[in-house]
């Protein structure tokens, strides 16, 4: 996890994140056409087609790094920051192409401006990268359980990531008459991006008015330093209660999937969920439950057995299926297939 992030997670779970060996990310699983059985992903580009949003305090800590093996991704920050592409006191912002992306990951789309397409291709600010690009996979060791735990933590570090981005603002003084212009009247300030900041603003930094810098406009590497050095001083606790009741609601919800994802339990009993995707692929079945980029291919056997699961006690349809079909589904296929999303509680 990156700076920040992994500091402050570790204080939310009480366990290891857990490690997705699925996204193959060094030989990008979504470019191997066997796995991803459609389009692939572009090998030069993979996921990383995405522009992130990063708030104040991670590019300051980024601005102040000496490693020489970062100084790829700190002379790109510096020419992001002073080069006159859209930065705000909140961030960086997506670039304006990015609102549209189609095709996500597949030819033609463009790269993230920190991406180093050589040798396979790399992130040069690995260390540094925001909450959707420290969270976001395109498989999960365990499923729509994985997916779900991730999207929670997700969604929580985006919410604490930019509460901690304002706080700054009030930490380094930012006069009211700056504060105005980015939280400009009439515009809940819930769920707004540094994106939509400088979207409003029409798109470039120049044309925030110099005020909205409080003071800082010619000076945007130190400021974004000093913005590192207010979050360097918050504990999970405080960077939390800037995000409020909110933030504890997002909280509660990690801690609820974690504990899902870790429990490894299998409910009984069990129904096959029939909102699933699924056609015919040669011989097997290939099915998508809760991600496009996550299938799975299923023998037909199994697939046409798993609509014995109709809420009778699972012990039952196991011993039916095994005699009727001569499939034995083991307690470890059985948990796939539900971590998977294919058999759901029939409870639910
Ligand atoms: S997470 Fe991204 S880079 Fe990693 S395997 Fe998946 S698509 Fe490829
Ligand atoms: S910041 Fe890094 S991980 Fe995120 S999209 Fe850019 S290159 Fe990829």
């Amino acid at each position: 996890m990156p700076t920040y992030f992994g500091a402050w997670i570790a204080q939310i779970l009480p366990g290891p994140l857990p490690s997705e060996t699925e996204a193959t990310c060094d030989k990008c699983a979504m470019a191997d056409p066997l796995r991803v059985r459609t389009e692939p992903f572009d090998s030069g580009l993979k996921c990383c087609a995405y522009d992130p949003e990063l708030p104040n305090f991670l590019i300051g800590a980024m601005l102040r790094d000496r490693d020489p093996q970062r100084s790829d991704g700190v002379s790109r920050m510096i020419a992001r920051v002073t080069g006159g592409m859209p930065v705000t006191p909140l961030g960086l912002a997506a670039r304006p192409r990015f609102t549209e992306n189609p095709g996500f990951g597949r030819r033609g789309n463009i790269p993230c401006y920190f991406f180093d397409p050589t040798d396979g291709g790399r992130c040069t600010i690995w260390t540094y990268r925001e909450a959707v690009c420290s969270t976001w996979f395109c498989k999960y060791q365990q499923g729509e359980r994985g997916f779900i735990f991730w999207a929670a933590l997700r969604r929580l570090l985006i919410l604490v990531q930019r509460s901690v981005a304002r706080k700054c603002l009030l930490a380094l003084d930012f006069s009211p008459e700056a504060l105005a212009i980015l939280f400009p009247p009439g515009e809940s300030s819930a769920g707004t991006t540094v994106a939509s900041r400088v979207l409003r603003f029409g798109q470039l930094p120049k044309s925030l008015p110099t005020a909205a810098w409080s003071g800082w406009k010619d000076r945007k590497v130190d400021f974004y330093r000093r913005c590192a050095e207010v979050a360097d001083e918050l504990s999970w606790a405080e960077a939390l209660a800037c995000a409020g009741s909110e933030g504890e609601v997002m909280a509660t919800l990690v801690e609820e999937a974690y504990s899902v994802l870790c429990g490894r339990e299998i409910p009984d009993p069990l129904v096959r969920d029939t909102a699933i995707d699924y056609r015919l692929d040669g011989d097997a079945m290939l099915v998508t439950t809760f991600s496009s980029y996550d299938r799975m291919s299923l023998d037909l056997p199994l697939f046409d057995a798993l609509c014995r699961f109709d809420g009778r006690p699972s012990a039952e349809v196991l011993a039916e299926i095994l005699e009727q079909d001569g499939i034995e589904l083991t307690t470890d296929r059985l948990l796939y297939l539900v971590e998977q999303g294919l058999l759901k509680s029939a409870k639910t």
